[in-house]
């Protein structure tokens, strides 16, 4: 375990390893300063005044609501006064601190990113201390310089740890430490730890930084502590993007866990700590990038949800309207389509069914009866001198007497009844389940039915007359359509033959 090693065994690894760089020398000054015990509070007043930037954002910080002091802090001393000293001079290292290790230039870690991220952590430390009523004075420079040792590490083995770095891009995880500690034998914590040791920062700050992913591996007295860092580093991987609704889980977990905080207490904390974020990072001139508090991310992503649903909604209503036209259109489709299919079957000018149609069923009707064991009749009929009427009044006349005809017998047959024009002035009638006297009674009526039909032509009353033949199959007849056919036509060329306007129905056998 990276624990069991000693100091000194961690020291010589790094050593070996990292070139430490020297402090800034402000911060340098500083901790001199606070060192020397003979020093004084104006000693670190002149430091600090002595760097107009450095003066002006402590002043600012020491005035934000971060501290929320009642009156005004218009300068250093007054600051260290009223703040005291430790908070001035933390303050005053943080500044320092970050702003000199910011104006690098490599390429691949964004410098921005990590201060960004680290003084979101120092808000979080900050923040959870004062959740906790705890005094912790030290907090926000432990949890800003707690991952100092990542940048130091990028800065000395370049290429080789981004490829580290890029595996456990969410470095506030263990396992970017488990992952340092195979490729180095060290870790981030333990450099960030000898580091600042060897800078000379208080040990109050230096000791817990070294546990900071591990709080359980820490002595007893930094455990508290490093658990906060623990947390601050949650919260601020949280506001840095990688697996944000993972981490929360985690935080509500951990915050119970470690200090009984109930989840209404972490939401809440959660909230501040990207409020205080945004404020502090603009007294750092950091880029506060996306951030923004999670109940605002959750609302936001609520609203897109809510307009995703919306646009949900209205393609199910969009398909449902469609799905309506599309069946509505099938449904013209199908009518149209039946229609065609009529026209098909029909004939132009009686709209009877034509010979075509009228051989498809007949077929199909003889079928049937063989089947059931059913009579079947066909009756052919031929409207008689029927060229005289053409003759007489023209075409068209004829036309219409052939009209009024069919319609006068199409209203006297049965429904199941099918009348056919077999072709000019010739008709077919297939009667299905009827018997041969049904057929002669049938025929008989037919041919009165046709004989008293009248058409008005140029106020003549013209009158034809039909001859018909038909012919009936009982069950078990065996005959052919070809047969059935010829012998109702056989049966019709009687009628003429014996005189017109008259039926023939011999049976089939007696045609022949
Ligand atoms: P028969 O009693 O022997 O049947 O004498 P017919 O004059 O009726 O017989 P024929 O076969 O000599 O003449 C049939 C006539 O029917 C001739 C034809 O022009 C006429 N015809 C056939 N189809 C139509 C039609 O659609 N309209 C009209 N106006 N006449 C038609
Ligand atoms: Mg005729
Ligand atoms: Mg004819």
């Amino acid at each position: 375990m990276a624990t069991e090693i000693s100091d000194a065994e961690i020291l010589r690894l790094i050593s070996a390893q990292i070139n430490l760089p020297s402090p800034p020398v402000i911060a340098a000054q500083i901790l001199k300063t606070i060192q020397n015990k003979e020093s004084s509070l104006s000693d670190l007043e002149q430091i600090i005044t002595a760097d107009p930037a450095l003066t002006s954002k402590l002043l600012r910080i020491a005035n934000s609501a971060f501290y929320g002091l009642p009156c005004a802090i218009g300068n250093v001393n007054r600051a260290l006064s009223i703040l005291g000293t430790n908070v001035i001079k933390n303050i005053a290292l943080s500044f320092v601190i970050s702003s000199d290790l910011r104006n690098k230039t490599e390429s691949w870690l964004n410098f921005d990113y990590f201060w960004r991220r680290s003084v979101t952590a120092a808000v979080a430390g900050e923040l959870i201390v004062e959740l906790l009523h705890k005094k912790n004075e030290d907090i926000f420079v432990t949890a800003l310089l707690q991952d100092i040792g990542i940048l130091i590490m990028y800065l000395s083995k370049g290429q080789e740890y981004t490829a580290a770095l890029e595996q456990c891009i969410n470095y506030g995880e263990t396992n970017l430490v488990q992952l340092e500690q195979k490729m180095y034998q060290f870790d981030h914590q333990q450099l960030s730890w000898t580091l600042l040791k060897t800078w000379g920062i208080p040990l109050s700050i230096v000791q817990p930084v070294r546990y900071h992913h591990q709080p359980d591996h820490a002595p007893e007295e930094y455990r508290q502590t490093c658990s906060v860092l623990y947390m601050a580093n949650l919260l601020s991987a949280i506001y840095s993007g990688a697996e944000t609704s993972q981490n929360v889980r985690e935080l509500h977990t951990k915050m119970e866990e470690f200090f009984n905080i109930p989840e209404d207490q972490t939401r809440t904390l959660l909230d501040n700590v990207a409020e205080k974020s945004l404020d502090i990072l603009k007294i750092f001139e950091i880029d506060p990038g996306e951030l923004k508090p999670y109940s605002q991310m959750l609302q936001e992503a609520n609203d897109e949800l809510g307009k995703l649903n919306l646009s949900y909604e209205q393609l199910v209503l969009e398909l449902k309207e469609s799905k309506l036209k599309s069946e509505k259109i099938a449904q013209e489709l199908k009518k149209a389509n039946s229609q065609l299919k009529e026209l098909a079957f029909r004939d132009g000018l009686t709209h009877l069914y034509n010979h075509r149609y009228f051989q498809e069923i007949l077929g199909k009707e003889m079928n049937r009866a063989k089947r059931y064991n059913n009579h079947l009749c066909l009756i052919l009929f031929d409207i008689d001198f029927f060229k005289h009427v053409n003759d007489t009044f023209g075409h068209p006349a004829g036309d219409q007497v052939l009209i009024n005809l069919t319609q006068a017998i199409s209203k006297a047959v049965r429904p199941s009844d099918i009348v056919a024009r077999y072709g000019g002035e010739e008709f077919a009638v297939i009667l299905p389940e009827t018997n041969q006297a049904g057929m002669n009674v049938f025929a008989e009526r037919l041919r009165r039915c046709a004989a008293a039909v009248t058409t008005m032509i140029q106020d003549h009353e013209v009158k034809v007359t039909i001859s018909c033949g038909g012919v009936h199959i009982a069950p078990g007849d065996n005959v052919t359509q070809h047969q059935l056919i010829d012998a109702a036509d056989r049966n019709l060329f009687l009628s003429k033959k014996n005189g017109r306007n008259r039926v023939t129905t011999l049976p089939i056998s007696a045609t022949l």
